[in-house]
């Protein structure tokens, strides 16, 4: 059949034109008498002059002869088709719709022979057909509306059916192809989830000893550490089906096919059993119910509450596991947590630098690797970076290779890489010398105050280059990996990031823009240091929630405000306290140290980017004036 809308167009003008043509040809038009259309004041003149032979009624219309074919203009014709004068045999006008009691005398006192014929009828066909029209069009479109959704839904499917369908991809365990093997550290992680492989593997066993296993598996960790990853290795050890999907493929424009999803989902695994279900950001759905706004949320509800349902509805003999995934548990319904639903937790942390020289080494397994590759130093430079960012990195380093054109892998494209997940993305821009000086300033402040200071992380790199959206850089990277930050820690990391401003401030004599971004951060520093970590003497151990969560995500409202307005301004206070601390902090050591300073920012200048060691060579030929203790402690 044509495909192409355009041939069909022309494919049906054709078949118009040609019934078009074949009806001229079986019913050729006749010659007709031309019929003048008159006026009714018309008429009845010509008939006082006696000029009318013949008329027929019929209805409201009145049609008749002249004796004499009578010239008319085309002024005289009611609507004329023709221009000028013309003589016309027949004519046609129409009686008032209030009728003409006197006429019948008026036309027998003229002689003139009267017809009269029933009012002309519509046929029976024609009424039907204007009747039905209207719906033939419409189920017409209906129809080709639903036969092509048919046709796009697949075989055998149609539009509903596709709405209500889950949309979660089935692997089957070669498909799935994961096993732990593919999953670097985590042994904890692992060691709790062999007990489920082993069910899965054989369910008979422990159904047999009266067992009851645990049906929902919550994992929870920041995102892309693996827990995707590692319930696909799961599906791969067992062996047995595995269904992914995200749980916001769930909600759809339509209230109710959250819920059918739902239900396919679970009805699928169940014919597939033994097997498992593995529900993504769990928290699009599963967010605590009763607390959003607006319409879309009830859609949400419905879909959790056939999630729940479901969970609920399982056989002893459904051998389906459900395993779902979150980075916010805290925010989750309490009935999805209860005992027979996500009751058991497993932790899907962050990887300490052992795992991430395991994790590096399964994404570097099929990498030619030179011999001055260390896994071990690269796994110690990149606290923080879990498993997706890792395999970024190693990604970025074979691809920095590939475009090097060297047959191998070095260290050097690793740092390259680290570099860039770090930095972002080197920014080709055009800077003045004026702007290269300002943003030498700004970034030596910072690498200034950092390094004058105590309990701050070492400098990684420092460079004017800019990189992302910001015009230079002063990245700090911790020595070891960090799980407590003291308070010493953090006033120091308010010092280093307002150091820049400082530094601006001292050699220009006023601020400039690109002290946007550090403000930020020592604003939200500052602000989780007395709210959240109960880090100021005066507001002591209490904790407030101010504006960290959205409302409209599902967090009770009513949480949103939880001190009174005295309260909300001594936190004010204190947060005021800790930045200006901060920034004194800052300006002292700059002032100090402003020789230092200036010399820094040129070297900056000159050589755009100053790594570690090249800091510590700097820093070596000078003498800096250290603040004293009391003064990085208050
Ligand atoms: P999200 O919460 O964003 O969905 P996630 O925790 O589910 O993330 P995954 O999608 O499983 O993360 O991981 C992303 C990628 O990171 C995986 O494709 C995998 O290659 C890599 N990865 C993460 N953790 C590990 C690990 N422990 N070992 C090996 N690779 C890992």
């Amino acid at each position: 059949m044509l495909k192409d809308p355009w041939q069909r167009i022309l494919l049906l003008m054709a078949l118009v034109f040609a019934v078009n043509g074949l009806f001229l040809l079986i019913f050729p038009p006749t010659e007709q008498e031309p019929v003048a259309q008159i006026a009714y004041s018309r008429f009845k003149n010509e008939l006082s002059r006696e000029r009318i032979a013949e008329v027929t009624l019929q209805g409201e219309g009145l049609s008749g002869i002249f004796w004499e074919p009578l010239s008319l203009s085309s002024e005289d014709v009611v609507a004329a088709q023709f221009e000028g004068i013309r003589p016309y045999k027949r004519f046609r006008t129409n009686i008032p719709p209030f009728g003409d009691p006197g006429l019948i005398a008026f036309l027998e006192e003229h002689e003139v022979v009267i017809n009269v014929e029933p009012p002309e009828k519509t046929p029976v066909w024609v009424n039907l057909l204007a009747n039905l029209l209207p719906w033939i069009i419409i189920f017409g479109v209906w129809w080709y509306i639903f036969r092509r959704a048919r046709q796009q839904g697949g075989m055998g499917g149609n539009i509903l059916n596709k709405f209500s369908k889950s949309g979660a991809r089935m692997y089957t365990h070669k498909a799935s192809s994961k096993t732990f093997r593919d999953v670097a550290g985590l042994a904890e992680a692992k060691q709790e989830l062999q007990e489920i492989i082993a069910y899965l593997r054989n369910p008979g066993k422990f159904e047999r000893l009266g067992g009851k296993m645990p049906r929902g598996i919550l994992l929870v960790g920041p995102p892309g550490t693996g827990k995707t990853l590692m319930a696909r290795a799961v599906a791969g050890e067992a062996e047995v089906p595995f269904f992914n999907i995200s749980a916001s493929q769930f909600i759809e424009l339509f209230v109710g096919v959250g819920a059918s999803r739902v239900r396919d989902l679970f009805t699928n695994a169940k014919k597939n059993a033994p097997s498992i279900i593995f529900i993504d950001e769990l928290d699009a759905v599963g967010r605590s119910r009763g607390t959003g706004l607006g319409g879309g949320n009830d859609e949400r509800e419905q879909t959790l509450n056939q999630l729940l349902s479901e969970l609920d509805g399982f056989e002893p003999h459904d051998e389906v596991v459900v395993m779902a995934a979150t980075n916010r548990p805290d925010v989750l319904d309490t009935a999805l947590l209860r005992p027979g639903r996500f009751d058991r937790q497993v932790v899907v942390g962050r990887p300490d630098w052992r795992d991430r020289v395991k994790i590096l080494e399964v994404h570097t397994r099929n990498m030619p690797l030179a011999d001055d590759v260390n896994l071990e130093i690269i796994a110690k430079g990149t606290p923080g970076m879990v498993g997706a960012d890792l395999e970024g990195l190693a990604n970025e380093a074979a691809l920095i290779a590939a475009r090097e054109d060297t047959d191998k892998v070095f260290m050097i494209h690793f740092e390259q890489a680290k570099d860039r997940q770090l930095m972002g993305m080197e920014r080709k821009l055009f800077m003045s010398d004026q702007e290269k000086h300002i943003t030498a300033i700004h970034e030596a402040g910072h690498t200034l105050v950092a390094v004058c200071l105590p309990n701050t992380d070492p400098i990684h790199k420092v460079t004017i280059i800019p990189h992302g959206q910001a015009l230079g850089m002063t990245q700090q990277l911790p020595e070891d990996d960090r799980y407590h930050y003291q308070r010493s820690y953090l006033l120091a990391r308010l010092a280093v990031s307002l150091g820049g401003r400082a530094a601006e401030k001292l050699c220009f004599g006023e601020y400039s823009t690109g002290a946007q971004n550090d403000l930020k951060q020592v604003m939200d520093l500052a602000e989780k240091m007395v709210c959240q970590w109960g880090m100021s003497e005066k507001i002591g151990p209490l904790s407030f929630s101010r504006g960290e969560e959205h409302p409209f995500l599902g967090l009770k409202l009513a949480s949103e405000k939880s001190f009174s307005d005295k309260t909300a301004w001594l936190i004010d206070q204190e947060i005021e306290k800790l930045v200006n601390a901060g920034q004194d902090c800052a300006e002292q050591i700059l002032s100090e140290n402003r020789d230092v300073l200036e010399a820094l920012a040129d070297s900056l200048v000159e050589e755009e980017t100053l790594d570690q060691e090249r800091l510590e060579e700097f820093f070596k030929e000078r003498t800096l004036t250290l603040p004293d203790k009391s003064q990085t402690e208050s």
